[in-house]
């Protein structure tokens, strides 16, 4: 009787044995969750390695703009402008412009979880000089969600004679406001809308071309990505470590100018 209950005690291998079972199970856990996740509907938004939606949490919206101080003073309300298309169609705000402190930092992505808007008189290198505008998204991917954390909007100015207000706008200009809803609509994880001829996240923005007014597509397409109850919107926590990842908007750009020339 008394060996019997000495047996029960387990000796070193036998812990050693439960302690690496615990811990393939661990992981095979863990890497199950993963699995789990799966692909997302893409709702014509941006989608990081599994297939999940790059999109803003509620509790990061509305979405916050920077301004650097390269931007002209004259673009703020054109800025403005842009903006209040996005929040009004919605009709939540999504992103709210701090012009109170323009940015005095770098020029070149900083990455600092902080979305800013940038203009390039001159310098311009992200990318062709055909490229009126990029858009860098950054998000994280968590096991169970993937949120966006900075968006970053480079303006060409450098290349492009862009009209700040419709009534400057002539056949050689690009209309500052169509383009600026257009990167908005990246900063807020939307990708490109190849079929949809009145869609802003059209590829292709002409010069002399207003397209100003968000259309049925491009609020069908938030309201798929972000749900339809927007004061709810709360996607699964989580709490493991973060990957990060970036998406540029290179081809939109190259792509307007082409519909230009
Ligand atoms: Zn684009």
């Amino acid at each position: 009787m008394k060996a019997k209950v000495l047996n029960l005690i387990p000796n070193k291998k036998e812990c050693l044995a439960a302690f690496l079972l615990a811990t393939v199970l661990f992981f095979f856990l863990v890497s199950c969750a993963q699995i789990q996740l799966g692909a997302q509907a893409g709702c014509g938004f941006v989608q990081d390695q599994r297939g999940q939606r790059v999109a803003w949490r509620s509790a990061d919206l509305p979405m916050k703009l920077r301004i650097h101080q390269s931007v002209p003073t004259e673009a703020y309300s054109a800025i403005q402008e842009c903006v209040s298309k996005w929040n009004e169609g919605v009709g939540q705000e999504m992103v709210r412009v701090d012009n109170l402190t323009p940015y005095a930092g770098s020029k070149r992505n900083s990455k600092d979880n902080i979305s800013t808007i940038y203009w390039w008189n001159e310098g311009w290198s992200y990318s062709q000089n055909t490229h009126q505008a990029k858009t860098t998204v950054h998000w994280t991917s968590y096991p169970r969600f993937t949120k966006a954390n900075e968006a970053d909007i480079h303006i060409n100015a450098q290349h492009f004679d862009l009209a700040l207000s419709k009534d400057n706008l002539d056949s050689g200009k690009v209309d500052f406001v169509s383009l600026c809803i257009h990167e908005m609509g990246h900063a807020l994880g939307l990708t490109h809308n190849e079929k949809d001829s009145v869609s802003v996240m059209l590829p292709f923005l002409a010069r002399g071309q207003l397209r100003q007014d968000l259309s049925p597509p491009d609020l069908g397409a938030l309201h798929c990505g972000y749900g339809n109850d927007w004061v709810n919107y709360q996607p699964d926590g989580g709490t493991f470590d973060p990957i990060t990842a970036s998406v540029e908007d290179a081809g939109s750009a190259t792509s307007s100018s082409r519909g230009a020339q």
